[in-house]
């Protein structure tokens, strides 16, 4: 079994799961800070990272551990982690899958909620004596809308399945590598479509499909272009899945009406970011999974599959199981 004596952890985590690891006798060792070149050197002598997605585990990075084989992501996404040099590293990479959906597809749907209610507008206004803006009928309804959602994989298709059976929007759905037994659970109710078409048709567009070299900006000028004039875009996945300066001259020029982004191109969102001056969008900082009940399952999750590795057991949310025919995987196998 792989001999996992220290664990660092580039970020604090919840003491539900520091507990986890204290009951193992693992040595924990804590970064002062997340930054590159304060985390490089408490490498050494570590066997395992528990990381959070504030600092970028790249193959530079890696190369200052001497005895590294776990990296345990405490969410979905791994785009902050270099897999290919991990694997070609014999680092095994997991994360938590699912853990999370709930969670994000609640703020997904407060975003579409707020925008299509005009709340920080209403909010505003009443607190300055502006009673009278109810008059103006601003507020959507949702109700016999349509919903285009990119991505059905966790999160989109239980957002999709809230929007439909409980609040009776129609559902048009882009995601062209579901598999079949998937799609039959939307037969019936999701309406599959290209990318124009969902554009073009929706009133509320969410997207949930990961950061990967192939999605890098897939959605652009033409896409915001096909957007009708009063829709809606939430996006709650990863903020380089779109051209955010062309989403900016888009909400600039009024050319939509609304975006609720939980997610950007550069995190934390730059100081002079022009979105921060725009009132047609809502800006939340990355905290669609961190609810208080989330982040306290994540970060356990990520902590039992370091304990299942050290107890030579294969940890749920493998993100590169070619690492385990990796030469210094022999003789260390997990069952
Ligand atoms: P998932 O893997 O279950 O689903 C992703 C879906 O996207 C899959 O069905 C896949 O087929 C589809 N897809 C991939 N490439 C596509 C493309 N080019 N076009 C259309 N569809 C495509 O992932 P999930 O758990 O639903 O999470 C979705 C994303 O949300 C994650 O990758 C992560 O980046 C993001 N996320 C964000 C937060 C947050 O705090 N804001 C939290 C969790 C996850």
């Amino acid at each position: 079994m792989v001999s996992i004596k220290r664990i660092l952890l580039p970020q604090p985590i919840e003491k539900e799961a520091l507990s986890l690891l204290e009951a193992e006798n693992f040595e924990i060792v804590l970064a002062p800070d997340k930054r590159a070149e304060t985390v490089a050197p408490l490498l050494k002598g570590v066997q395992a990272v528990i990381l959070r997605t504030g600092i970028l585990f790249s193959k530079e990075l890696m190369n200052h551990a001497d005895d590294l084989w776990i990296i345990s992501r405490t969410g979905a996404g791994v785009d902050n982690v270099d897999v290919s040099a991990a694997t070609e590293m014999g680092i095994l990479v997991t994360c938590v899958l699912g853990t999370n959906t709930h969670s994000v597809v609640e703020h997904a749907l407060a975003l579409i909620f707020a925008l299509a209610k005009h709340l920080p507008l209403m909010d505003r206004e009443v607190r300055q004596n502006n009673f009278d803006i109810r008059f103006k009928n601003l507020p959507r309804d949702l109700k016999g809308k349509t919903l285009g959602v990119i991505g059905l994989g966790r999160i989109g298709s239980e957002l999709a399945r809230i929007c439909h059976h409980a609040i009776g929007m129609n559902i048009l759905g882009y995601d062209p590598y579901l598999k079949s037994e998937s799609m039959a659970v939307f037969r019936g109710w999701v309406d599959f479509c290209d990318m124009e078409r969902l554009f073009r048709n929706s009133d509320v567009i969410s997207i949930h499909i990961p950061l990967l070299p192939g999605t890098k900006k897939i959605i652009g000028a033409r896409e915001f272009g096909w957007m009708k004039s009063d829709a809606l875009l939430i996006n709650t996945s990863r903020g380089g899945v779109l051209d955010e300066e062309a989403l900016i001259q888009c909400l600039r020029g009024k050319r939509i009406a609304g975006a609720g982004l939980d997610v950007f191109a550069q995190e934390p969102l730059e100081q002079d970011n022009p979105l921060k001056k725009l009132d047609n969008v809502i800006l939340t900082p990355h905290t669609a999974a961190l609810t208080r009940e989330c982040v306290i399952t994540l970060a356990m999750e990520a902590a039992k599959a370091i304990i299942e590795v050290l107890h030579g057991k294969r940890p749920q949310g493998i993100v590169n199981p070619e690492v385990l025919a990796h030469p210094r995987w022999q003789g260390f196998p997990l069952s």
